[in-house]
């Protein structure tokens, strides 16, 4: 496996099979590359040491595409609505990417939903990027990478990123606020829209779209939904969530929903919203980096035995928590 650097602080040598200059990795990936681009995610999967240099070179070069996070219970229909959804984003010549992850299973990184066939009539477009993207349980998780893979598909110019994550959970919850828009997309006969409000789907959901608006119940979802968002309070200059009933799997009310994307994006530019999402986001991005790298000096980490052996001593009665914490800290 190869090495894990979380922070991105201590080791300089570089990770196995990633021997490639990040320089030259990102001016590829800006050239259209796939491969350099698949390359970089793969330095944030595995926690690459390199992936400090990385963000430096790219800090100054991304920040231009619209993050859309997609997020739902399996079967909704998720990746046919993500499909549709490049589809009419290429036709008006912008370049998408689609980073799917499962916060669920952390140890997935085969057939995720990014590699589904229905995504493949894409395949061969050179300004449609699809790849999946596994957390190999490293520590900061999903909310740890997510961002960062994220920034790497913004610096490499697409105009549009989607995140899709399957599940319904508070992992769900948390990489869909890493998104500028979150879209939750629901289906009738799932029990859905009582779940989503559940897992506190519903707070964070900037877009609803009701999927298989074609088979029964949809209206009834509809219906649901509106009944909780009218309990919902808005101010004036609010957002209010739309409902969006589109039916992927023949691309019915996709133009609509790309419509209520682009309402969203404007309302986020004129109300400063963008500004102050981004921050928040940076904030947990950078507080992830911070405590994984605390956690690492600590050495809280599977395999490091610095905490443990001051929690015996403590345990033990040669020490008392306060000194042993501090020892810790200072590192
Ligand atoms: P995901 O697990 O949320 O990504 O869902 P998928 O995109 O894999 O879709 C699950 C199933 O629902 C597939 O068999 C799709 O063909 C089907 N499906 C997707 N959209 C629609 C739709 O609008 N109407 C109907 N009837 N089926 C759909």
């Amino acid at each position: 496996m190869p090495e894990r650097d979380p922070a991105g602080l201590q080791r300089t040598r570089r990770s196995r099979g990633t021997e490639a200059d990040p320089e030259a990795l990102i001016a590829a990936a800006r050239n259209g590359s796939p491969r350099a681009l698949a390359r970089l995610i793969s330095l944030v999967e595995n926690a690459s040491a390199e992936l400090r240099r990385v963000m430096k070179v790219i800090a100054p070069i991304s920040g231009h595409a619209h993050i859309v996070g997609l997020t739902g219970s399996p079967g909704v229909g998720k990746s046919t609505v993500a499909g549709a959804l490049i589809r009419i984003y290429r036709d008006s010549g912008l370049r998408v990417s689609v980073l799917a992850v499962d916060p669920s299973s952390p140890f997935t990184g085969g057939a995720l939903l990014g590699d589904r066939v229905r995504m493949q009539d894409h395949a061969t477009d050179e300004h449609v990027f699809i790849r999946s993207m596994a957390s190999r349980g490293h520590l900061g998780g999903l909310s740890w990478a997510t961002p960062q893979a994220v920034r790497i598909l913004d610096a490499a110019g697409f105009d549009i990123v989607l995140i899709e994550t399957v599940g319904v959970g508070q992992a769900e919850v948390e990489i869909a606020s890493l998104a500028d828009c979150a879209l939750v997309v629901v289906a009738p006969g799932l029990g859905d829209s009582i779940q989503a409000a559940k897992a506190g789907i519903l707070e964070i959901a900037d877009i609803f779209a009701v999927n298989k608006s074609d088979r029964p119940g949809a209206q009834e979802v509809v219906r649901d939904l509106r009944t909780m968002l009218a309990m919902a309070s808005y101010g004036a200059g609010d957002w209010k969530p739309p409902i969006v009933c589109t039916t992927a799997a023949t691309g019915g009310g996709i133009s609509d929903l790309a419509s209520a994307i682009a309402k969203h994006r404007r309302w986020l530019t004129g109300s400063g919203q963008l500004d102050v999402r981004r921050r928040a986001r940076a904030r947990e991005e950078i507080s992830a980096i911070a405590i994984g790298a605390l956690r690492q000096r600590m050495g809280d980490l599977p395999g490091e035995s610095r905490l443990d052996e001051l929690a015996g001593r403590v345990a033990a009665g040669e020490l008392d928590p306060y000194s042993a914490a501090d020892e810790l800290i200072s590192g």
